[in-house]
Formats: structure tokens, sequence, C-alpha cells
């Protein structure tokens, strides 16, 4: 039998994971779907010492790690899996990850602001026809296949090892003169990643599906086509990420998410914390702090209460 979360929290950055440790902390029974520990604004941030607390300056992921151990603690689960679609239409919501679907009382949205609008020519085009943002959820669909990944983050490059699985062969393009990881990382097998440094992508061609890519050299601006069956995107920009609420929730004009100061949006039962939300100031602390808000609130909503309690350890 499926499990029902009293809730189920989407992103795991600070929003989303203090979010978790309050609500695991009230005896919620809570997951948070976390599309990567090393994607998010804060994951890639080098160095924090403005959040409070800090008196030597630690690097975004570091602080991201107590984030995580600290609900983790409480009781809160951590799934790594990437969240592409939601049902709110009913009182028990539903969330679908890459691999399984979760059930719960409440959610919180907390994906951040790293989004980026399809920018290559082809990219829109051939969204779910070649062109892809998750590995994890279509390398099975490219068996025996070329593949190339554009961007080079960690998260791109774990992508990578998944895809090496399943596809012939992957290029992973960077426009950087080196890239910024070991060709000789273990989880990359060596016989089927390359990495195609000085180059960017230009456009996306294809018929039905993906053909071929244009690429560019950045140092002699020569172009030329390159045979592809797939590929992945990971770069990242600074809309809010949205794009796998599928008009579920009302945006605004910025395509961020509008909530109430309780932090819960226009349905009954979900909420949103931290960058997505059209909040004006982005910093670890306010995320955080709209993290606890929306916790509060969702344990509210779950005992029907009058007012947000926020000291169990009392009772
Ligand atoms: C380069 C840089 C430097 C910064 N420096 C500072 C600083 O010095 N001090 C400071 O206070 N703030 C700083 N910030 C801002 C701060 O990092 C953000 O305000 C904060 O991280 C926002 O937290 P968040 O939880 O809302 O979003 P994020 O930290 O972006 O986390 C979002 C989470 O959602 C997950 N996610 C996204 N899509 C999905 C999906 N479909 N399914 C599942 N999970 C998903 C991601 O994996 C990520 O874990 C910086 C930001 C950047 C980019």
């Amino acid at each position: 039998m499926e499990e029902l979360y009293d809730v189920i929290i989407i992103g795991g950055g600070p929003a989303g994971l203090t979010a978790a440790q309050y609500s695991s902390r009230s005896g919620l029974k809570t997951v948070v779907l976390d599309k990567s520990a090393a994607a998010g604004a804060l994951a890639y941030s080098h160095k924090i010492e403005n959040y409070p607390g800090i008196t030597e300056a630690v690097s975004g992921s570091e602080l991201l790690d107590l984030f995580r151990k600290q609900a983790l603690k409480f009781g809160a689960e951590y799934v790594e899996t990437q969240v592409v679609g939601v049902n709110f239409d009913n009182a028990i919501k539903e969330v679908y990850g890459s691999e399984h679907s979760y059930k719960g009382k409440t959610v919180i949205v907390a994906t951040g602001s790293m989004g980026r609008k399809a920018g290559i020519p082809g990219e829109e085009e051939f969204l779910g026809k070649g062109v892809s943002y998750c590995a994890t959820c279509d390398a099975a669909f490219f068996k025996g296949l070329a593949v190339c990944i554009i961007g080079d983050s960690e998260e791109a490059v774990r992508e990578a090892g998944v895809l090496a699985h399943h596809a012939k062969e992957v290029s992973i393009i960077t426009p950087l003169k080196e890239s910024t990881f070991s060709v000789d990382d273990p989880s990359l097998p060596q016989d089927k990643v390359r990495v195609i440094t000085s180059t960017r992508v230009v456009s996306i061609h294809g018929a039905d599906f993906v053909k071929t890519i244009k690429v560019k050299d950045t140092n002699s601006g020569e172009e030329k086509e390159m045979p592809v069956d797939g590929v992945f995107i990971y770069l990242v920009g600074s809309r809010p990420v949205v794009d796998f609420l599928n008009a579920s929730l009302p945006l605004s004009d910025k395509s961020c998410l509008m909530t109430h100061r309780s932090m819960e949006t226009s349905i009954a039962g979900v909420f949103a914390a931290g960058d997505v939300t059209c909040g004006e100031v982005r910093q670890v602390v306010v995320a955080s702090a709209f993290g606890c808000i929306a916790a509060l609130s969702a344990e509210k909503f779950i005992h029907n209460r009058k007012r947000a309690r926020f000291d169990w350890s009392a009772v």
C-alpha cells in the first residue's frame, strides 16, 4: 500500500530542508523530494559567510549538508528524485517523481529560482522528442544511442554517469577551455564519455526526433553539425522553477508562486517557500524562514488549528 505523508516537500535547498526539520520535529511524517543534493542556488554558492551563526565562511554545499543532516535527525525522509508532475485536485495531493509517485495531506513547493526559459533554437520543438532535462527519467529511452549533455555542473556530470549505463556514447559539451571536473572521474565510464571543451551548442535539428546539433568552436568561431539522438540540457538561469506544476498553481507575471503570509498558496494544503515565491529578498536566511513558516502552517492545516504551534518540546 502506498504511504500517506503528512507533508511532501519538493526541493532540498534551505527552504525545503528547514521546512522538513520543523515538520518532522513536530511529529509529521515528512518526505523531501530533491532533484539533486548538488543542484540549487545554495549548492552552487562557493562561499557563505552571512548566514547567522556561521563565524567562518563555509561552502554552500557544506551548509546544505548541515541542513539535510538536521532534518534527517528529526525523522524526515530524503529521496533524490526529480519531480515531474503534481495533482492538487483532491484533498490528498499527488506528487510524481521520476520513478515513484507520492501521496500527501499537504505539499510544500521549495524548488528555488534557478530555472531558465528554453533558449536554444530547437530546444522547445524537440522537448520530449530527444531533448530532455532529466537523465534519471529518460536515460533508458536512449539505449545504444549517442547523446550529448549541455552543461558541466556537478549535477550534469552525475547525470552523464547515469546516461552512460544506457547510451552508446555521451558527449559533455562545455564552453569552458578546461572542464571543471576530472575526466578520470570513476563515475564516468572512460570508454563512453568524452568532454568537448570550448564549444557552444547553437541549435538542435531533426525531423520527428533529434538528429543533429549545430556546435560552434568558441576559439575559432567555426560551426559544424554533430549527429546525436538525444540532448540533455543542464543550464541554469534565474527563473522560479515551476515547470513541473503544469499550471496547477497560479503564477505572478514574474512566474513566481504567490502565497499568503502563512506561505499557503491559493490551493488549501499547498504551500510554497523560498526563492520560488514572490519574496523580494533572495538569501539563505530568508528562504529558511519561509520554510519554517510553511511547515508551521502545514501543521496548523493538518490539525485544523486556529493558530500555529511552534514549541513541541513543551508538550
Ligand atoms: C552564486 C550564488 C551565491 C549566493 N550567495 C549567497 C550568500 O552569500 N548568502 C545568502 O544568504 N544567499 C546567497 N545566495 C542566495 C541563496 O543561495 C538562495 O536565496 C537560497 O539558496 C534559496 O533557497 P531555496 O531553498 O529557495 O532554493 P535553492 O537553494 O535553489 O534549492 C532548490 C532545491 O530544489 C531542488 N529542485 C529543483 N527542481 C526540482 C524538481 N523538479 N524536483 C525536485 N527538486 C527540485 C534543487 O535540487 C534544490 O535542491 C546565492 C545564490 C547564488 C546563485
